[in-house]
């Protein structure tokens, strides 16, 4: 990878894979120059979800998340390109879909501040550690 060059986690959540959006959110990140170095449609546990959102078990509505993203399949995908951590972020758009930018992913695809879409790594750190909690063998 060249300088600038980082790679990030997306995931597809339950609310956009049963919705059959798994190609244009991909094509989407394709063509914004994400490149999709690998990708996997899995259904995780509770248990599994717990441990991936761990940095949120104090808030309020961790329970309910961890269950919204074990409640069916999801798709894990590896992103590589210029600043891919921030420019992935971008391409999300703001948690809230209300409050996503026009053309976003979850102003064009999240139905509510759960069921937003995607997630997306938000420091290198934590890229590293989430791409090898789904792709370490
Ligand atoms: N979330 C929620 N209610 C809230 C805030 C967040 O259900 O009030 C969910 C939402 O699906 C979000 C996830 O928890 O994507 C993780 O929250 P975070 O603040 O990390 O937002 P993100 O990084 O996904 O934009
Ligand atoms: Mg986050």
């Amino acid at each position: 990878m060249n300088n600038n060059e980082e790679r990030t986690l997306s995931i597809i959540k339950p609310d956009a894979v049963e919705r059959n959006l798994e190609n244009n959110i991909k094509n989407f990140f394709s063509n914004n120059s994400l490149r999709i170095v690998d990708s996997k449609k899995i259904q995780i546990t509770k248990e599994e979800a717990e441990e991936f959102y761990k940095v949120h078990q104090s808030k309020p509505f961790y329970n309910d998340l961890c269950s919204y993203l074990s409640s069916g399949p999801i798709v894990v995908i590896i992103l590589e390109g210029q600043n891919a951590i921030s420019e992935n972020r971008r391409l999300m758009g703001a948690t809230d879909p209300k409050k996503a930018e026009k053309g976003t992913l979850r102003f064009l695809y999240g139905i509510s501040i759960d069921k937003n879409s995607v997630h997306g790594s938000d420091s290198l750190d934590n890229a590293k550690k989430e791409i090898d909690f789904f792709f370490k063998n």
